[in-house]
């Protein structure tokens, strides 16, 4: 059957320069965006043992800042001699017979499609802002960090409107050339900046986070973030999913998938994970369990940027997507596949009003199978 569907194009904010996805063409060049910025020579050298241990560790890190945050202060009397640490032994599952042809399916719809998390995703927002005046790896970093402690509860176009604003008063108002950095985080008030961030999820809590933070990094991390999961989540408001971006994008560091709420969901849908499980977090391990490292970093923006435009939350386009004729995806609205062709101009244009970005190169799905 063939399957057609409207060519409505939702533009993204765009300055002078066109912005292609990242998963325009089908080969990602790894890192080709960063290059820009230039190397500082400060950054330490990662050895191969560290990275492993890093991992084995990984479990155990987080579990011990959860039972800080959960458990009661012991009694000093009580207190026993501390037993050696545990070695967290990874579990290691089977990958789930559908997952490669899934991923095909989603990276080539996702090489003709310009999503938010592309342009305006947390990787992203410190090279979108800064265009026109390069920043360095060092400052990248904490535009990074930044931008990812702006991004909970927050959509990503909000959050780029946010990081603008405030590189914009930064850079206009007050005069500091780099515009986010530590140093100009450090002299703001409080109350501007929570003025600067309004329009982002909790804007008060995360304008307090920000400058705690911002005075733990001059004190405790010479003016730089941390490249340790443990040292990123001892940050205000900083989980482990902006932790593992962080180190991924920050720092080269692979030691675990950012889960978000696409990411989780869609793994769900698919199968990868259990459907009961709730927790984000549970999700990221039990994708760990299988999931080739090589594909930990990518998996989060591509499975973002998908299901902003196509596998919505709610209003799912299956008209749109390419596994909607496969048996790969047990989730395909068959109503509204039935129903193709014989929609009106107007109930097209009330469903595209849904997707978020453009998608206006991606024509016959036959095409793309
Ligand atoms: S639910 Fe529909 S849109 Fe989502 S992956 Fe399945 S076929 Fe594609």
């Amino acid at each position: 059957m063939s399957l057609r569907r409207s060519n409505r194009i939702v533009r993204l904010p765009t300055s002078s320069s066109p912005i292609r996805s990242k998963y325009f063409t089908p080969k990602i060049k790894k890192e080709q965006d960063i290059e820009e910025i230039p190397e500082i020579k400060e950054i330490p050298e990662i050895k191969e043992e560290i990275i492993d241990n890093n991992i084995q560790i990984v479990e155990t890190v987080i579990k011990k800042k959860e039972e800080q945050d959960v458990l009661p202060i012991r009694s000093p009397k009580r207190r026993k001699t501390p037993k050696p640490s545990v070695k967290v032994e990874i579990e290691s599952n089977p990958i789930p017979k559908n997952f490669h042809d899934i991923y095909n399916h989603v990276k080539t719809m996702r090489s003709k499609i310009i999503t938010p998390v592309d342009t305006m995703g947390c990787a992203n927002i410190p090279k979108t802002i800064n265009q026109e005046s390069p920043i360095t790896q060092k400052i990248y970093r904490f535009q990074l960090l930044v931008s990812l402690m702006l991004s909970s509860q927050t959509k990503d176009e909000v959050n780029y409107q946010a990081m603008t604003k405030m590189r914009n008063y930064f850079i206009n108002e007050a005069g500091f050339k780099d515009g986010i950095t530590i140093e100009s985080m450090l002299w703001i008030d409080e109350i501007k900046l929570d003025e600067l961030i309004y329009s982002v999820g909790f804007h008060k809590r995360k304008s307090g986070y920000l400058k705690k933070t911002a005075e733990i990094l001059q004190n405790q991390f010479q003016s730089d973030i941390p490249n340790t999961l443990e040292g990123l989540i001892s940050l205000p408001g900083v989980g482990p999913k902006m932790a593992f971006l962080t180190l991924q994008e920050g720092w080269n560091l692979n030691l675990g998938i950012g889960v978000d709420t696409h990411v989780h969901r869609l793994s769900k849908q698919w199968g990868w994970v259990p459907k009961t499980v709730k927790d984000p977090e549970i999700t990221r391990k039990e994708l760990e369990k299988w999931m080739p490292k090589e594909y930990w970093k990518e998996i989060n923006p591509l499975l973002v940027g998908f299901g902003q435009s196509i596998c919505l939350p709610r209003g799912r386009r299956c008209d749109l997507c390419s596994l909607s004729s496969t048996k790969l995806c047990s989730n395909v609205d068959r109503g509204l596949l039935r129903k193709v062709g014989k929609l009106t101009p107007e109930e097209l244009e009330i469903m595209n009003k849904s997707i978020r970005g453009d998608i206006s190169n991606l024509k016959d799905i036959e095409d793309l199978v």
